[in-house]
């Protein structure tokens, strides 16, 4: 799957490929569900969510460009397999916030990784994270993986500056993923990319419930 990856021009970086070659995806899914797991497609976790494509995954974290000891904040913890791909990339020294708003998937996610191995570098939180995460902040990256109306005020807050934040921006049936840059002088840039397909974004900054 990851040379398909490679192929596709979607994994480019050594450090992104060496990820997720290292964090099994199986491990993040429902037992019925873990022989489906090296397919390149969404699967459902439960709740009316899914785990992300692959090329999904490795799309976003590219475009990321995480760093050793970067702070990351993660709206949208699902299964926590994205967490644990920006646990790989941040190291010892950096730490991974996810946020996540169904109470049933935070408990599913901690599992998840816990057997990964990776609670250690990552920090799951219950909440609306269309809010951020202020008590952490601010953040070096931020990645939203639900799709969000427009891009959420707190979330530029809460990015550093010289930060980058990658998420889904659009409406309920096609986003494109957004690059957004925070400059040292805090002036913010945004750059529209790939069209893409996201379960909503809710809560205060989301699609209201
Ligand atoms: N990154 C996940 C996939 C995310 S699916 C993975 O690797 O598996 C999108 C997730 O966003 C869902 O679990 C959904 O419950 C969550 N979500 C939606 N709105 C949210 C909000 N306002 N705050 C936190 N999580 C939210």
């Amino acid at each position: 799957m990851i040379k398909d990856l490679v192929g596709m021009g979607v994994l480019r970086s050594e450090r992104v490929v060496r990820a997720m070659s290292k964090v099994p995806r199986e491990l993040f899914l429902p037992p019925e569900l873990r022989k489906y797991a090296y397919l390149d497609t969404p699967l459902p976790i439960g709740f009316g969510q899914t785990i992300s494509a692959p090329h999904m995954v490795a799309l976003m974290t590219e475009l990321l460009e995480v760093q050793v000891g970067n702070k990351v904040l993660e709206v949208g913890t699902g299964s926590g397999y994205q967490a644990a791909i920006l646990a790989e990339l941040v190291g010892d020294e950096g730490h991974v916030y996810t946020v996540e708003i169904v109470k049933e998937l935070v408990e599913f996610s901690r599992e998840n990784l816990m057997r990964a191995g990776y609670l250690g570098r990552v920090t799951v939180i219950h909440g609306d994270g269309s809010l951020g995460y202020e008590a952490a902040s601010p953040y070096d990256r931020i990645i939203v993986t639900a799709a969000a109306p427009d891009i959420p005020n707190p979330l530029v807050s809460q990015l550093r500056p010289g930060g980058r934040m990658v998420i889904p921006v659009g409406d309920a049936y096609l986003q494109h993923l957004t690059v957004v840059r925070k400059d040292v002088d805090s002036s913010v840039e945004v750059e529209v990319g790939t069209p893409c397909v996201f379960v909503p974004l809710v809560g205060r900054y989301g699609w209201r419930e």
